[in-house]
């Protein structure tokens, strides 16, 4: 904890004065271009791999990268979803898995949860991918997970379409979706394409979003 609580007097004493101007607009009001939404996992840290500075990113995380599907009991990443689309106006939202994820991994090799309840409950808003993820042949374990993260990634952007203000936004053509998987090891991400439903790196593909561009609807939406 000591670590952090220095992190903290540097941060005070020598990163916030150098950055004063920002931090003074930041006090007034926030006007993020994007709504980021990964796994709590420490090593995927949004801001640092987008290159992003306070103010740019409205983020939510989790175990997972979940977004419940649109209910009559909306809980707290349906009201962040909500306050940054129908509030804020992003214009873009950003699902973002990453490579040995502990999640995905407890779902691809069917480890036993009952020790831990709400972890279990919570994973089922991945179950539609988990079905997808059986239903296919993979080389190894390691290929199984790798497809699982992906298709992950898909389900969450399905479930994020029911949410009426994202529902709305896309009707109006002022929001955009991309589903994205960081790996850890490499420091690259690669970009799901709406049009082939495939994933290609990010980096040579940097156009590359998540809505099929070709005048019809992704075919996994609503
Ligand atoms: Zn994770």
């Amino acid at each position: 904890m000591q670590k952090i609580i220095d992190g903290f007097l540097n941060f005070q004493q020598n990163v916030f004065p150098e950055h004063s101007e920002l931090f003074q607009r930041l006090a007034k009001a926030q006007s993020p271009s994007a709504l980021f939404v990964t796994c709590s996992d420490s090593r995927v840290v949004p801001e640092l791999l987008t290159q992003q500075d306070p103010g740019d990113l409205f983020v939510i995380r989790n175990a997972g990268n979940i977004v419940p599907s649109y209910g009559p009991e909306p809980g707290g990443v349906s009201a962040s979803v909500e306050y940054a689309v129908a509030v804020l106006k992003v214009s873009d939202i950003v699902i973002c898995g990453h490579s040995d994820c502990g999640a995905i991994g407890a779902i691809a090799t069917g480890q036993c949860l009952a020790h831990l309840p709400a972890v279990a409950h919570w994973l089922r808003y991945a179950d539609s991918a988990k079905v997808v993820i059986d239903a296919r042949q993979h080389a190894t374990a390691q290929a199984r997970m790798d497809a699982l993260v992906r298709e992950n990634v898909i389900a969450q952007l399905a479930n994020i379409r029911t949410h009426p203000a994202v529902a709305l936004a896309l009707e109006q053509g002022r929001l955009n979706l991309h589903g994205w998987v960081y790996d850890i090891a490499s420091g690259s991400i690669d970009a799901l394409d709406g049009n082939s439903r495939h994933f290609v790196p990010l980096a040579a593909n940097p156009q590359t979003c998540a809505l099929e561009t070709k005048g019809k609807r992704a075919p996994w939406g609503p």
